[in-house]
């Protein structure tokens, strides 16, 4: 089990900086968007793979994958990262997991990018994941297919968005039970969740709040995770975009929470056997 927050620069500490002061606080991943990854210079990533192993974190990396409809000079610049990305695990060895936010139209067209990351990662311990892909039973499918040709392939499930979801599926009147909807959906997630992406709302739009707002259905979401023996990442994704320093507190009280959530649903599915 690690926990992790997204890191953004800020006017008042350097990213590395705050990625030393979360590891402080007992964080044992951070992550960073692939596209502010490939901005840095080469100094700033040698640095930043010194420190994430020294201090023995494990390091994600959110990005997008392409579709048909993306100009070929960003196609270009996506394959850029990719290959970034790769040299830079070769280097330090700590890339624990790779994401991807992917359009309707990739999924359409059956995942091309998706699977030219796979191919970019063979022979590493790297972990590729799809965000969100457990709430389009259709892709269950296509997804299914590749996992066996790609053993890196799994899932994160942000269960932020799963959350809000619910709220908008109870709203609709097409469900009646918001928790028993949040715990089928990760039961029934069809290849191993990797990461999670951990952050709350009111179930009516993507608030991106600390876990201590909103209605986030905690014990339900750990449970569900305990039952499929989830093993992987969380990742915090609250209010740490834009100006203002990266919230050490909340991120730490959030952590406390979440931890220990997914350690009592842990004892409590193995107690039942
Ligand atoms: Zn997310």
């Amino acid at each position: 089990m690690k926990t992790g927050l997204y890191v953004y620069d800020h006017s008042t500490r350097s990213f590395l900086g705050n990625v030393r002061a979360l590891a402080g606080f007992g964080f044992t991943a951070v992550g960073d968007t692939g596209k502010d990854f490939a901005r840095r210079s080469d100094d700033w990533r040698r640095e930043l793979g010194e420190i994430v192993n020294e201090l023995d974190l494990a390091f994600t990396i959110h990005d997008e994958l392409p579709d048909e409809t993306t100009p070929p000079e960003e196609v270009a610049a996506w394959e850029e990262r990719l290959a970034l990305f790769r040299k830079w695990h070769d280097l330090f060895g700590n890339l624990a997991v790779l994401s991807w936010h992917a359009s309707p139209a990739e999924r359409e067209a059956g995942a091309p990018h998706l699977r030219r990351s796979l191919e970019a990662f063979v022979g590493t311990d790297v972990r590729i994941a799809c965000e969100n892909w457990p709430m389009i039973p259709r892709d269950y499918e296509r997804l299914a297919g590749m996992d066996g040709e790609f053993p890196a392939l799994g899932i994160l499930v942000d269960i932020g968005h799963l959350h809000f979801w619910t709220g908008k599926r109870l709203a609709a009147g097409t469900i009646t039970d918001r928790r028993a909807e949040l715990a089928r959906i990760i039961a029934e997630v069809p290849i191993e969740i990797v990461e999670v992406h951990v952050h709350s709302n009111n179930g009516e739009r993507d608030e991106h709040l600390e876990i201590r707002q909103g209605d986030f259905h905690l014990e339900t979401a750990a449970r569900a995770l305990a039952l499929r023996g989830f093993d992987g990442i969380s990742t915090f994704e609250f209010g740490v975009g834009g100006p203002g320093p990266v919230p050490y507190e909340k991120g730490r009280a959030c952590m406390a929470i979440w931890e220990g959530a997914l350690r009592k649903a842990r004892a409590e599915v193995g107690k039942r056997g």
